[in-house]
Formats: C-alpha cells, sequence, structure tokens
C-alpha cells in the first residue's frame, strides 16, 4: 500500500465528487507487474475513466470505494 492518493474525490479533471470506485491500474512500461495505480471515481466518471484505461490495457480491477 504505496502510494496512495490520500484524496477521496474522484480522479476527473474538475470533477470534486466523492469517489465510490477504485480503478486499480498498471502501466507495463513503466510499473512492475504487482505495481497498482489508484485512480478514484465517482458513479458519473467510472465509466469513462476506466474505459481510457481499458483501451490502453492498464485496467486491472475495478473495486467498489466506500
Ligand atoms: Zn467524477
Amino acid at each position: 500500500m504505496t502510494e496512495e492518493a490520500a484524496s477521496t474525490t474522484c480522479s476527473a479533471r474538475g470533477c470534486g465528487n466523492a469517489a465510490t470506485w477504485a480503478l486499480r491500474w498498471n502501466n507495463p512500461k513503466i510499473h512492475t507487474p504487482d505495481r497498482r495505480k489508484t485512480w478514484l471515481a465517482c458513479d458519473e466518471h467510472k465509466a469513462g475513466l476506466s474505459d481510457f484505461l481499458d483501451r490502453r490495457s492498464f485496467l486491472r480491477e475495478v473495486e467498489p470505494f466506500t
């Protein structure tokens, strides 16, 4: 558990909504395979953010965030 964002709001640019989803992702070019970066997303931005990561094959897990 390193580099977890202290913030609990959505990671989408300009969005201040409380996050309800945690998108765990990994960029194989710069991260070791077991490394996870986290983006937080509100319901509104979950699809857009996970799409963005999925298109780059970065998305690993999507978990509810409370
Ligand atoms: Zn949002």
